[in-house]
C-alpha cells in the first residue's frame, strides 16, 4: 500500500439529472396507464383471489360475470344462502389471459356472463386518451411557459425565461489579474495575447489579424482554469460573464439553448468582453456517442452555441474561453477552425511552480520563522493550485486550533498529509495481528524501495490508517518532478511495489488482502512496460496499446488497452511477459528482506511502536543494521 505520489482527486462528477426527460414522461404515462386501469377493475369492487372468485362462481354468488382480456368482474346475487363470506360488492379476480376454464363452470350455474373486449371505448378512454392528454396538457403549459407564452410566465419570452433562472453572472470586474496565477506560465503567456487584444482591438482590426473566437483551457480540476479566465477578463478591465456548463443539463428542453442565445446577447452588449463557459463537456459531448435518445437538450444547447461562435463577430472584441478536463469527449465540430481552435494546456505545476502557488496562497498568512515553502513544494508532487490553496488554508486552521501566533512548518506537515491522505483516524482500532501484519508490508515496501539501485528515497512511512482503503502507507518522493522513467527504475519500482507481500510472505508466514493495490498498480506499470515503451526484450521495441491519450493532456493520460489491435497470440505472449516482469520483481523483493532479514524486524518492531518512520530515521535503522543499497558508497564499512 505505498503511495508512491499522492493521490488524485476524482473528478468533480456532473449532475446529469434534467427535471424531464423523454423516459421520464414515458414513466409517468405508464403509471397513468396502470393507476388508470386498475381503477376502472376496482371501482367500488373488491379485489380476491381467483380462487376464492372461482369458488363464488361454483355456488352461485354472482348475478353475473364480466370476463376481461385479463381480469373477471363478478355482481354479486341479489340473495344468497349459503353460509360462505357473501360478496357485498362486486369482486374482481385477475384472470390468466386466455384461460377459459370458468366458462363451463358459469353455464353450470346458470351464471350470467359476458365478455368485456378489450378497448373498448369506455376502457380506451378511460387508460389512454384521459392520461396522455393531461400529460399533453401539462406539457404544453411548461413549454409555453418556457417560451414566456402561457399564464404565469414571465414577460419578454424566452429570454426572459433564461434570465430569471439562468445563472449567467456577470462581473464588471473581476479583481483577478495574472498576479494572482502561478506555476502555469506558459498557459498565461498564450493568454497575454487576448487580453492584448480586448485592450486594443482597433489594433489588430487594422492590420485585418486573425482573431481566435475560442480559447478552450484544458487541464486536470483544480489546476487554475477558471481563475485564468477571470484573471483575463480582470487584465483586460472587461466584463466577464459565466455559465457553467453541468447547469444546462439540468434545464427543461429548449431552456439551455435559450440561455446561450442570451449569454451570447448580453455579452455582445457589453463588448469587449469575455464569455467563460465551465465544465464544456457537459453540453460538448461527441454527438454520436453515449446512448440512445434521452440528449436532444444537450445536442440542442451544442448546437445553439455552434451557431452563436459562427454568428458572432470577433472584431467587437468578444473571446470565448471555456474549460475542460475532457478534451477527448467534445464533439469535434467544437474544435473547428473558427470555434475552439486554440487550445491551452493547463497543467499540473512542478516543484518551483508549486512554490509560487504557495507563495501567492500565504500572502494573507502569518508564517513562522521555520516554514519553508521550498520544503512544502517539494513534498507535494502532482497536487494542483486547489490542492495548495487548501492545505495552506488547513495549516492556518490547524495553527489557530492549536492557539500559535503563526503558521509554523508542523502545521504545514499535518496540513500535507490530511490533504494528501485523507484524515487521520487514529481512534480506528486494528487488532494487534493485523498491526503486525500492515508494519511489516510497510517495512518491506520501504525496505526494497531504500534498498534497490534505482528506488526513490522513502520519505516516511505509517501504519495509521487514513481514508477508507490503506491501513497504511510508505511515501517515496523523487527528488524533483520526473518526466521520463528508465527501465532499471520502473523495474525498482515494481520490486517496490512487491516488498510488502514478499515481507507478508517471510515474516508473517501468509499473505493478506493488504497487497490488493500494490498489485494492481504493478500490473498496470508492467502492462504499460510491455505494450507502451517497449521496454520487453521478447515483445520488441512496438507499441501494442490502442493510444486513447488526448491530444492534450500528454502523458497525464495512459494509452490503455481499450481495443484490440492483435492477435490472440500476441494478447498471450503480452500476459506471459507481464507475468514475468511481476515474477521477476517478486523475486527480486524476496531476496531482499530475506538477506535484511534483521532490518526488516526493526523498521516493524519500531513501526508497532510509533506507527510513523520518517524519512531520516529510516536511513539510521538502515545503516545501523548495514543495510545499504546496491550499488551505494559502502559508508559503514559493514555489509
Ligand atoms: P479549475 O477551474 O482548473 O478546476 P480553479 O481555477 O477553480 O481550478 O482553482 C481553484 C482555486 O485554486 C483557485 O481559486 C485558486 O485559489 C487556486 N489555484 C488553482 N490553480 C492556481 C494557480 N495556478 N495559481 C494560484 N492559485 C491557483
Ligand atoms: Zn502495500
Ligand atoms: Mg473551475
Amino acid at each position: 500500500m505505498p503511495v508512491s505520489s499522492p493521490p488524485r482527486k476524482p473528478d468533480r462528477p456532473t449532475p446529469p439529472t434534467r427535471l424531464i426527460s423523454p423516459l421520464g414522461l414515458f414513466i409517468a404515462l405508464a403509471v397513468a396507464f396502470f393507476i388508470t386501469r386498475s381503477f376502472v377493475q376496482d371501482v367500488g369492487a373488491q379485489r380476491v383471489p381467483y380462487s376464492q372468485f372461482r369458488e363464488a362462481v361454483s355456488v352461485g354468488q354472482f348475478k353475473r360475470v364480466a370476463i376481461a382480456e385479463d381480469y373477471l368482474k363478478g355482481y354479486p346475487a341479489a340473495k344468497v344462502h349459503d353460509a360462505k363470506p357473501q360478496p357485498a360488492t362486486p369482486w374482481v379476480a385477475s384472470r390468466v389471459r386466455g384461460d377459459n376454464s370458468i366458462i363451463p363452470i358459469l353455464e353450470q350455474t346458470h351464471t350470467e356472463f359476458e365478455a368485456i373486449p378489450d378497448g373498448g371505448f369506455g376502457d380506451l378512454l378511460a387508460v389512454w386518451v384521459v392520461p396522455i392528454g393531461l400529460a399533453m396538457l401539462f406539457w404544453t403549459f411548461l413549454a409555453r411557459r418556457a417560451q414566456g407564452l402561457g399564464p404565469g410566465a414571465p414577460p419578454g419570452g424566452v429570454l426572459a425565461f433564461g434570465k430569471t433562472r439562468a445563472r449567467i453572472s456577470m462581473e464588471s470586474n473581476t479583481g483577478t489579474t495574472f498576479k494572482d496565477v502561478a506555476g502555469i506560465d506558459e498557459a498565461v503567456e498564450e493568454l497575454k495575447e487576448i487580453v492584448e487584444f480586448l485592450k486594443t482591438p482597433e489594433k489588430f482590426r487594422r492590420l485585418g489579424g486573425h482573431i481566435p473566437k475560442g480559447v478552450l483551457l484544458v487541464g486536470p480540476p483544480g489546476t487554475g482554469k477558471t481563475l485564468l479566465a477571470r484573471a483575463v477578463a480582470g487584465e483586460a478591465g472587461v466584463p466577464y460573464f459565466s455559465l457553467s456548463g453541468s447547469e444546462f443539463v439540468e434545464m427543461f428542453v429548449g431552456v439551455g439553448a435559450a440561455r446561450v442565445r442570451d449569454l451570447f446577447q448580453q455579452a455582445s452588449d457589453k463588448a469587449p468582453a469575455i464569455i467563460f463557459i465551465d465544465e464544456l463537456d457537459a453540453i460538448g459531448k461527441s454527438r454520436n456517442g453515449g446512448f440512445v435518445g434521452g440528449h436532444d437538450e444537450r445536442e440542442q444547447t451544442l448546437n445553439q452555441l455552434l451557431s452563436e461562435m459562427d454568428g458572432f463577430d470577433a472584431r467587437v472584441g468578444l473571446i470565448l474561453l471555456a474549460a475542460t478536463n475532457r478534451p477527448e469527449i467534445l464533439d469535434p465540430a467544437l474544435l473547428r477552425p473558427g470555434r475552439f481552435d486554440r487550445q491551452v494546456l493547463v497543467d499540473r505545476p512542478d516543484r518551483r511552480g508549486r512554490e509560487q502557488i504557495l507563495a501567492i496562497h500565504v500572502r494573507d498568512v502569518k508564517l513562522g520563522k521555520d516554514v519553508e515553502l521550498r520544503e512544502v513544494a517539494a513534498r507535494t508532487p502532482g497536487l494542483a493550485g486547489a490542492d495548495l490553496s487548501n492545505i495552506v488554508n488547513e495549516a492556518a486552521l490547524l495553527a489557530a486550533r492549536k492557539n500559535r501566533d503563526a503558521v509554523a512548518m508542523a502545521d504545514f506537515h499535518e496540513a500535507i498529509e490530511r490533504v494528501v491522505a485523507g484524515l487521520e483516524r487514529k481512534n480506528r482500532r486494528m487488532n494487534e495481528r493485523e498491526k503486525e501484519t500492515v508494519a511489516y508490508h510497510e517495512g518491506g515496501h520501504a525496505l526494497v524501495t531504500s534498498l534497490m539501485p534505482h528506488g526513490e528515497p522513502v520519505h516516511k512511512i505509517s501504519i495509521i490508517p487514513r481514508g477508507i482503503a490503506a491501513l497504511g502507507y510508505t511515501m517515496s518522493l523523487p527528488l524533483e518532478d520526473r518526466y521520463l522513467l528508465t527501465r532499471d527504475e520502473l523495474r525498482d519500482k515494481l520490486a517496490g511495489l512487491m516488498g510488502g507481500r514478499a515481507a507478508e510472505e517471510l515474516a508473517v508466514g501468509e499473505i493478506s488482502t493488504g497487497a490488493a493495490n500494490d498489485l494492481e498498480q504493478a500490473t498496470a506499470m508492467a502492462r504499460l512496460m510491455v505494450t507502451s515503451y517497449g521496454m520487453s526484450d521478447s515483445m520488441g521495441p512496438v507499441c501494442l496499446a490502442e493510444p486513447r491519450r488526448s491530444p492534450f493532456l500528454g502523458a497525464q493520460s495512459m494509452p490503455t488497452l481499450s481495443e484490440r489491435v492483435h492477435s490472440e497470440r500476441t494478447q498471450q505472449r503480452i500476459d506471459a511477459e507481464v507475468n514475468r516482469l511481476l515474477e521477476e520483481a517478486l523475486g527480486r523483493a524476496r531476496d531482499v528482506v530475506r538477506s535484511h532479514r534483521d532490518a526488516l524486524d526493526r523498521l516493524a518492531a519500531r513501526l508497532m511502536a510509533v506507527e510513523v518512520i520518517e524519512g531520516d530515521e529510516l536511513q539510521r535503522i538502515l545503516s545501523e543494521v548495514g543495510a545499504v543499497r546496491a550499488d551505494a558508497p559502502n559508508m559503514t564499512g559493514a555489509v
